[in-house]
């Protein structure tokens, strides 16, 4: 009898999950176990949560949305308090499993946690399995081997050289030994406070692949709200202006790969155009900031990011950093931004380049200030996108032009011209 743990992370779905797949294919019996880690809910050094309540309340959604998918199909899921390294060697033996799937780790932090995790594994294999990306990476072929440093090189060799594969089909039925049901954390038990929501915010987002499922056919088929993405993406009030997907995304509620095949599907029965392609464009983005997310898994955390800058001198205010959070700035379309962000989790794009660049060149403060603080709030928190996307605006990251300085009054007049959402979230 081979029997095996699948380790979930965030991969948190039955569909197109090559961990699971793999682990259901290669043993007579597989667990599912996720780990609570306690580090997950701490205050960084910075002094934030490393996970906040919005994201927190999503990932309790996603957990037992996936555990109810377990159920149907014969499993369940065993949920832990603690450290991976201190409890899957004990599961491995108490369960007599002989190898844990789980999904590759790319940025520092996480990459600590999963090589603690395989050292602390006496008698048991890790298998790590890379399955977030949209195109595999064993399919990208870069001249000379390199990842490009600009994105539009990267995203012209990658058309023209790759093919995004089939999915992985979810499983019908999944032999586990017995798992007995959970007793569910309160989102309190995890040291943080229940949501109050919002009734202007943008979307109501619901964790788990059920809810992403939905979303993805409301986008697509149900609206044809896709076919008009480009013109409506650098939108900022209500639920279609953009897909909303990210954070089943971030999550893995919801695979990239599958986003693809759902518009190759929508293209072929109601036709393509540049909106259909913009989507999977974004989705190239995503790609891109973890493939150098995984080059430069340490850098992207330092002062300097993945330049080598030397006179980098960011002021130190902590009130102004204070008034950039409480969205008490000189800039009402900051402010709005910032608002909706405290209340809600969520910010658009526009928003998001838009703050960050006032943070890095109007206030002139340390750009990880900002990105650990979207680290605590966002709902859609990726480490890849967000760190690489800060790191970009604030001038350390890919962007050759020194980054990315935003005029903020020619940006609210532009996307806010009637001040519709300052007046949303600033209430005059
Ligand atoms: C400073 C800053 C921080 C960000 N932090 C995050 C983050 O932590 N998590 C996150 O998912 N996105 C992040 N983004 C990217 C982007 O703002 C969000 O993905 C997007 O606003 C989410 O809304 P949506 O799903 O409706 O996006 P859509 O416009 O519908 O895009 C579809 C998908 O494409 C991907 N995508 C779109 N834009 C980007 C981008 N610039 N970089 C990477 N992927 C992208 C996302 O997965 C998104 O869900 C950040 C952007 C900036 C400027």
């Amino acid at each position: 009898m081979k029997r095996a743990i699948v380790w979930y992370t965030t991969d948190l779905r039955l569909h197109d999950n090559e961990t699971l797949f793999k682990a259901i294919e290669e043993n007579d019996e597989v667990l599912p176990v996720y780990c609570i880690d306690p580090r997950y809910f701490e205050t960084t050094k910075a002094g934030f949560k490393k996970t906040g309540k919005f994201r927190a309340q999503f990932l309790l959604e996603s957990l037992k949305d996936l555990e109810q998918g377990l159920r149907k199909r014969g499993s369940g899921l065993m949920v832990l308090n603690g450290r991976p390294e201190r409890l899957l060697d004990e599961l491995c033996k108490e369960y007599k499993v002989e190898k844990v799937y789980t999904k590759q780790e790319i940025a520092w932090d996480e990459l600590q946690m999963q090589n603690a995790t395989e050292k602390s594994l006496s008698n048991c294999e890790l298998i790590k399995v890379e399955n977030s990306f949209l195109y595999h990476k064993n399919d990208l072929n870069f001249v000379h081997g390199k990842l490009p440093a600009i994105f539009t090189e990267y995203r012209k060799q990658l058309e023209k050289n790759a093919k995004v594969r089939d999915l992985f089909i979810c499983p019908d039925k999944i032999n586990s030994p017995n798992i007995e049901e959970i007793i569910w954390p309160k989102i309190e038990d995890l040291g943080l406070s229940s949501i109050v929501k919002d009734s202007r915010t943008a979307y109501d987002f619901v964790g788990g692949e059920g809810a992403a499922m939905k979303r993805l056919n409301t986008y697509l088929f149900e609206t044809h709200c896709i076919s008009k993405y480009k013109e409506t993406r650098n939108g900022l009030i209500g639920e279609n202006y953009s897909s909303k997907f990210s954070a089943a995304l971030a999550m893995g509620c919801l695979s990239a790969k599958h986003i693809y095949h759902s518009i190759m599907c929508y293209e072929a029965q109601f036709g393509a155009n540049d909106s259909t392609y913009w989507l999977v464009f974004e989705l190239l983005w995503r790609d891109y900031f973890r493939l150098m997310m995984e080059k430069y898994p340490k850098q992207f955390f330092l002062k300097n990011g993945i330049q080598k800058l030397h006179n980098l001198n960011f002021k130190h205010s902590e009130a102004d950093f204070e008034n950039w959070k409480q969205g008490k700035t000189e800039d009402d379309f900051v402010n709005a931004n910032m608002i909706e962000l405290r209340n809600t989790g969520f910010m658009s794009n526009r928003g998001r380049q838009n703050v960050a660049s006032y943070l890095c060149h109007d206030l002139k403060l340390d750009w990880r200030l900002g990105a650990s603080y979207f680290e605590e709030m966002l709902i859609d928190y990726d480490v890849s996108s967000n760190w690489c996307n800060w790191a970009y605006i604030s001038g350390v990251g890919n962007d050759p032009r020194n980054g990315r300085a935003f005029n903020l009054e020619k940006q609210a007049t532009t996307y806010d011209p009637e001040a519709k959402y300052r007046r949303l979230w600033l209430g005059q």
